[in-house]
């Protein structure tokens, strides 16, 4: 079973959230959706029929960080999942060290982290492998103890297929999600589930979904139309 990650970035507005919810009434396979909506609305998600997460959670549990969100405030609101490292918050805001201290505080508190990486350019193997390997390392390395194979999620996103309609060819992605759970397994002795994310839509779905090694995905922009969501949600097996 999939995982299907939507993340709704700074998109949609009070009246598009309800609207979004009439329409995905009843049709969401609870187990494997999850939806990352804003902070303002994640309380209009009904816990008993979504499984709902942040974007991003503070690097520090509570005090004087003006704009942050605590990891506590968010369970207040009914989280169970969130996203850390995303290429947009690295791009802004999050280094390495920020990111190793956010999957601390997310595990410690029993929020699965769907932990993302990804190379900012096309690069060779080698180097996305290299690349990669960087970044699980920084965010292993001082986690170790609290990270479990249900407890955190990796999802490969290369950057430049964010947003931008192109996306790795199927040999290469088989090649990159091979390289990071063997990766992760031989240095870490942990099967950890990869997901894939980078314009991911319905008319790329059954290629992607040729590659068996894929757990799942993180979807941005075709997530924020509800009938995408749902088509997509039957063709993801
Ligand atoms: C994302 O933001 O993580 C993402 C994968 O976006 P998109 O699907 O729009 O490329």
């Amino acid at each position: 079973m999939k995982l299907i990650c939507c993340n709704f970035k700074m998109n949609l507005l009070k009246k598009d959230i309800e609207n979004y919810l009439n329409n995905i009434n009843n049709k969401i396979e609870k187990e494997r959706v999850i939806f990352f909506p804003s902070i303002p609305y994640i309380e209009s998600f009904n816990k008993e029929n979504y499984l709902v997460g942040s974007q991003n959670i503070s690097f520090n549990e509570f005090g004087s960080i003006t704009g942050d969100t605590s990891i506590h405030q968010l369970k207040e609101l009914g989280i169970t999942y969130t996203i850390i490292g995303h290429s947009e918050r690295r791009k802004y805001f999050d280094d390495d060290k920020y990111i190793s201290k956010k999957i601390n505080l997310a595990l410690n508190n029993n929020i699965k982290t769907i932990l993302c990486i990804g190379e900012l350019e096309k690069l060779s193997e080698e180097e996305t492998n290299s690349f990669l390997k960087s970044e699980i390392d920084q965010a292993f390395l001082d986690n170790i103890n609290l990270i479990n194979e249900n407890n955190l999620i990796i999802a490969y996103e290369p950057i430049w297929a964010i947003g931008s309609g192109v996306i790795p060819d199927n040999n290469c992605l088989n090649n990159t999600i091979s390289f990071i759970k063997n990766y992760i397994k031989e240095s870490y002795n942990l099967n950890i589930k990869v997901l894939y994310g980078g314009s991911v839509k319905l008319d790329n779905i059954d290629n992607l979904e040729k590659i068996n090694i894929i757990d799942g995905y993180l979807i941005g922009g075709a997530s924020l139309n509800p009938s995408d969501i749902l088509s997509l949600q039957s063709k993801i097996k």
